[in-house]
This record gives C-alpha cells, structure tokens and sequence, in this order.
C-alpha cells in the first residue's frame, strides 16, 4: 500500500515504477480510501501500541493506492525494497529512505508474512479483481 502522504506529495508514480522495476507483478490494484473504522481494522495487531491512535488517523487521512503484488519470495524482497520502519535507519536505494517523512508518515505499507498478505488482500480486493 503507498500510504496517504506519499500519495498527496505525488510520489505514487515513482513508488510504482520503483515496485515493478524491481520485478514484482501487479496481480491486484485500487486507488481508495480507508475510513477511521477500516484503518483501525487493518492495524488491528498494533492496538495496544502507543502509536495506534495516530496510526489509526493518519491512514485515513487520504487516499491511499493498495496493490497485491506476485514474485518469488516476496514478502521478504518486498521488505527489503521498502526498507526499515523509521527512513532514518532505511538503506540507500529503498523506497522509505527516497520518500518517508518520518517513522509514522513513511511512505508504505508492506505485509510480514504469506498468510498476512492473504489476509491483507482480501480485505481491499475480491476474488474477481485479483489476476
Ligand atoms: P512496518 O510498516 O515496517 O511493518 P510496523 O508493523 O512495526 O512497521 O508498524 C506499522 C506502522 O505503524 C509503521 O509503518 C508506521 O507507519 C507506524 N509506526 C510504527 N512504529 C511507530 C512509532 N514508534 N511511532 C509512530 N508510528 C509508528
Ligand atoms: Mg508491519
């Protein structure tokens, strides 16, 4: 997912190209936007954290572009292209260190594991509009 602020700084273009240059397959993708309710439902797993509330309101500040992507080991090549939560401690060449803000405001959103992906796919798309 290209969270609010990077959509709103115009950054979704490059995100993308940097995304599909680094050989993942577009299977799914939406430009949307969560409400306060969904976004909460999306972070679920981070409730009890200090940050959740901001969490919370900052994802349903604007809209946002979600996507499924598809590649051989994914999940984990996908990390590394994003790089670290806070951009500060993001490697050279990864998405987060060209254009997070901040360690909240950072840019994107990518799934830890296969079966979160899942889960995380089927709560923006349907059957019908993964291919
Ligand atoms: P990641 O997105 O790298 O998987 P986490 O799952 O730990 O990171 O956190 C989810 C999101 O919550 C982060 O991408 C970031 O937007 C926000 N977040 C994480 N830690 C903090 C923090 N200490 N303060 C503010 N926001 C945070
Ligand atoms: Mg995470």
């Amino acid at each position: 997912m290209i969270k609010p602020e990077a959509m709103a700084a115009g950054h979704a273009g490059k995100v993308l190209d940097m995304i599909l240059s680094a050989g993942f397959r577009l299977v799914s993708l939406k430009y949307t936007r969560l409400s306060e309710a969904e976004a909460g439902k999306f972070y679920e797993v981070h409730k009890e954290r200090g940050f959740y509330r901001e969490l919370v309101e900052y994802m349903a500040s604007g809209p946002v572009l979600a996507a499924i992507l598809e590649k051989d080991n994914a999940v984990q090549d996908f990390r590394k292209l994003i790089g670290s939560t806070d951009p500060a401690e993001a490697a050279e060449g990864t998405i987060r260190k060209r254009f997070a803000e901040s360690k909240a405001k950072n840019a994107v959103h990518g799934s830890d594991s296969d079966e979160n992906a899942a889960i995380e796919g089927a709560f923006f798309f349907t059957t019908r509009e993964q291919y």
